[in-house]
């Protein structure tokens, strides 16, 4: 019998794997990946400057002890080029593969935004860029960050905790605006600015021309900022072009039912690469419920994912965050619930019923109580 192909050993693959083992000790299982296959913790790299950690030090698993421990082939740095649909096999960098059923747990691309003159821009999405990136801080005295959302704040604490100058730059108006209400995002200006935090919001980095050690950055008013480094943190895009060459829907990522499944009945996707039911879920928790469920339904079991409510939480120290993001077009509006050190913040339907929330400084804790209001 061919294998379970997984491609991916992120979160979203290795989840899956473990998830499989617990339901079935003798299904075959191949993981391809393209870079190492140690497992790490991604959200780890944007809280592990402070802390000084080098990349090894963030590796929890090997991926040969992950391959002996969840008994499964593994293939690592190799690179799936193309998916043969009709005689279900990849062409990879190591040679051809058969599969009975494909997993696609590929991720997700940072952004790519231009910047004219001569920087070398860099993002964290993985343990290798967050070697590269600390190769590069060694030295250096100040970082400028492009994007002021959920990533971008998490860096800027991190960074700054660490004794970098850091300037952030964001065209929105306020720090994660796509998740907060702007009262809450607010909120964080003021303690991540006593850590040496310089915001500059409402517009975006043009070019940025070396200047001796470090750049200067011209944004679109025609102010400029002087660092040393500039850090990329605009956003990710689902890696669909795969799957799109093979045919499949493509949607802003890879679409799947409730099942997992695409448009093709033998491949599945999840993590940042899927779109489920029309939603990108990037975050852990979703990915640990699709891949519960999944597990189920490679294993033959008649299974469907479902979401419960699951908070955000934002890794600045310095002004904790929980939030409950609610869709842009939601019926409803936010409403201050509390203010002290922080802000509690609630949002409400038309009903009255509370479906989502932000939660700052002191009230931060309180997520799980929160949660629950919402659920009841
Ligand atoms: C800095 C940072 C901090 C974060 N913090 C949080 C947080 O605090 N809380 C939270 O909920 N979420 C957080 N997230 C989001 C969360 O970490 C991700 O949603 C999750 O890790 C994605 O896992 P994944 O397996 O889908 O993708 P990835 O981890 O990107 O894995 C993709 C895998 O696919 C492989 N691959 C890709 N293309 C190919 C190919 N063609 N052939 C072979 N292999 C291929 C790659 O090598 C890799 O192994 C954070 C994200 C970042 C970047």
């Amino acid at each position: 019998m061919n294998p379970i192909v997984v491609l991916g050993s992120g979160l979203a693959g290795y989840t899956l794997v473990r998830e499989l083992r617990k339901l079935n000790g003798d299904i075959p299982i191949t993981l391809v990946t393209r870079d190492s296959g140690d497992y790490y913790s991604k959200p780890t790299l944007s809280n592990a400057f402070a802390q000084k950690k080098e990349a090894a030090n963030l590796v929890l698993t090997s991926a040969r002890a992950m391959a002996e421990q969840q008994k499964f082939t593994l293939l690592s740095n190799t690179e799936v080029r193309a998916i043969r649909r009709d005689d279900k096999q990849l062409d990879t960098t190591s040679g051809a593969i058969e599969y009975e059923n494909l997993v696609l747990a590929i991720g997700a691309d940072p952004i790519r935004i231009p910047l004219q003159g001569d920087a070398e821009v860099f993002s964290v999405n993985d343990l290798s860029d967050y070697a590269r990136f600390r190769d590069k801080l060694n030295g250096a005295k100040s970082v400028a960050i492009m994007g002021g959302g959920l990533i971008g704040c998490e860096f800027a604490n991190d960074l700054a905790l660490a004794g970098y100058k850091v300037s952030v730059i964001d065209p929105g108006p306020y720090p994660i605006a796509s998740l907060l209400p702007e009262q809450a995002g607010r909120r964080l200006m003021e303690p991540l600015k006593d850590l040496g935090v310089t915001w500059h919001f409402g517009k975006a980095a043009e070019r940025a021309d070396a200047t001796g050690q470090g750049y200067t950055l011209t944004l679109t008013d025609q102010s400029t900022v002087s660092a040393d480094i500039v850090l990329s943190a605009v956003g990710l895009r689902p890696r669909t072009q795969l799957a799109k060459d093979a045919g499949l829907s493509v949607s802003r990522g890879i679409s799947v039912d409730e099942r997992l499944q695409s448009s093709d009945k033998s491949i599945f996707a999840l993590g940042d690469c899927a779109e489920i039911n029309g939603r990108t879920m990037p975050y852990v928790l979703p990915i640990m419920h699709a891949a519960r469920a999944l597990a189920k339904v490679l294993s033959g079991e008649v299974a469907k994912v479902t979401f419960p409510y699951m908070p955000v939480v934002v890794k600045t120290p310095a002004h904790p965050i929980a939030v409950l993001p609610v869709g842009r077009d939601a019926a409803g509006s936010w409403k201050v619930l509390e203010e002290g050190q922080g802000i509690k913040m609630g949002f409400f339907n038309p009903e009255g019923g509370m479906t989502g929330f932000a939660l700052t400084g002191e009230y931060a804790k309180e997520r799980s109580e929160m949660t629950a209001r919402c659920t009841a």
